[in-house]
């Protein structure tokens, strides 16, 4: 008989999230939902209470708390099997931290994500981590615990499977991190002057939340992964490589001294990850047409369609990648200071307050007067990353007066 593994996760809300919900509805006999947290989106969240009974969940605030507490009024959700409804980032927590969960999937975006990941990290709780802000801020400290993490990222997962589930291998060379390379690929400097917010969220290949298909538009988001994966397989930054594959259909490699390498390939849907971040070492049968019932709706992959082309990323125009790769190689609080920094240009961006080209210069200005400080506990790191978004606003300010 299948035992459920007991899931809460963090981000129900988010694309993350509703993918990871659209596995439980396919296999509620393999996955039981016990904790569910957003911040305010309180009706996709009301359905999800609806459809998979969690024991707790968690909003933003008091606010949020009345509103959903209306809507399961209102849907007529008989009162005794409501969840006990937490608020803020503690609520985060207490869901994260349920004695009846065993597996915390962390999907919330930006620096939100860290303290609750943190939490099940420490109550000794497996982390299928998607939430990548959490180790770039804090991998030094994490990295104690890294064993009990599970990469959901569609790269480190690659890299994770093509390691036969696991963070560690023998005789390995090098990471190979491939790349769309999003949707300016190929633009030039002037080029990325004109685009626009809808222009930048028109991931081709990914469907995914505003901040990470910005962050993919800039290339920062490749940034943030090395250093992910720096910290997941404790590999040198100078074993990382980044290529450039516009197909998306290698998500990523792993050489071995051999001169060997393994990708892992399939379709471009994060329930692929997602799955195995479940399921590792099985598979689960989440392919349209091998007979199952339940649709997902995920098609095999046509090898056949496109040649898969490989290239070095253009460095010069999207300078988000350099930054981070040397932001990472130094260490330290430097990584914070660009998380916090590169999140708020990039909510400045979406809010339509600076142009998408000059993401990536309040980060660098961030970087160049904010000293990075030797990491020693998880204060240091949020101080850095507040110091950071206080003096991104402030250059964002003082650049939109002049
Ligand atoms: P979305 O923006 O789609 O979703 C974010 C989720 O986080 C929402 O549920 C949101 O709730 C919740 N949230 C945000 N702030 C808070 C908070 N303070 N308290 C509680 N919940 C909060 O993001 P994605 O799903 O795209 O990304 C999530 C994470 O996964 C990111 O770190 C991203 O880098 C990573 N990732 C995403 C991939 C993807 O394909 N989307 C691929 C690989 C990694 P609400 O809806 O109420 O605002
Ligand atoms: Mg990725």
């Amino acid at each position: 008989m299948t035992v459920p593994i007991n899931l809460a996760i963090l981000g129900a809300t988010g694309s993350i999230g509703q993918q990871a919900l659209s596995l439980a509805e396919a296999f509620p006999e393999r996955i039981k939902i016990t904790g569910l947290a957003a911040a305010s989106s309180v009706r996709p969240l009301a359905k999800a209470i609806i459809k998979f009974r969690p024991q707790a969940v968690s909003v933003l605030s008091a606010t949020e708390a009345k509103k959903l507490v209306d809507i399961l009024k209102d849907l007529g959700l008989n009162k005794s099997i409501w969840p006990e409804i937490f608020t803020g980032s503690d609520g985060v927590i207490q869901v994260a931290t349920l004695s009846a969960t065993q597996t915390v999937l962390s999907a919330m975006v930006g620096r939100a994500g860290l303290p609750p990941t943190w939490a099940a990290l420490k109550a000794g709780l497996k982390v299928l981590l998607a939430n990548k802000e959490s180790l770039v801020l804090a991998g030094e400290l994490i990295r104690p615990m890294v064993d009990q993490i599970v990469p959901v990222d569609s790269e480190h997962s690659a890299i994770f499977q093509a390691l036969g589930g696991s963070l560690t291998g023998e005789g390995i060379r090098r990471l190979i991190l491939t790349a769309s390379g999003g949707p300016f690929l190929g633009y030039s400097k002037d080029e990325l002057k004109g685009v626009t917010k809808e222009m930048a969220l028109s991931h081709p290949k990914w469907s995914m939340g505003p901040k990470i298909s910005c962050d993919s538009a800039t290339l920062m988001n490749k940034g943030l992964e090395v250093i992910e994966a720096h910290h997941l397989f404790g590999v040198d930054f100078d074993r990382i490589e980044v290529l450039v594959h516009p197909q998306s259909v290698v998500h990523s490699m792993v050489e071995f001294v051999d001169g060997s390498i393994l990708a892992q390939m399939g379709p471009t849907d994060m329930r692929l990850p997602l799955a195995y971040s479940l399921s590792y070492n099985s598979r689960w049968p989440i392919l349209d047409d091998i007979g199952s019932k339940r649709s997902l709706g995920i098609q095999p992959l046509d090898l056949t369609v496109s040649p898969l082309t490989f290239a070095k990323p253009d460095r010069e125009v999207f300078r988000g990648l350099a930054l981070a790769e040397a932001v990472g190689r130094q260490g330290g609080t430097g990584a914070a200071i660009m998380s916090g920094a590169n999140e708020e240009a990039v909510g400045a961006f979406l809010a339509g307050m600076i142009a998408f080209d000059k993401i990536i210069p309040v980060v660098e200005e961030c970087l160049s007067l904010l000293s990075s400080e030797k990491v020693s506990s998880l204060d240091d790191v949020f101080l850095a990353d507040k110091k950071a978004r206080v003096l991104a606003k402030e250059i964002m300010e003082k650049n939109m007066v002049n």
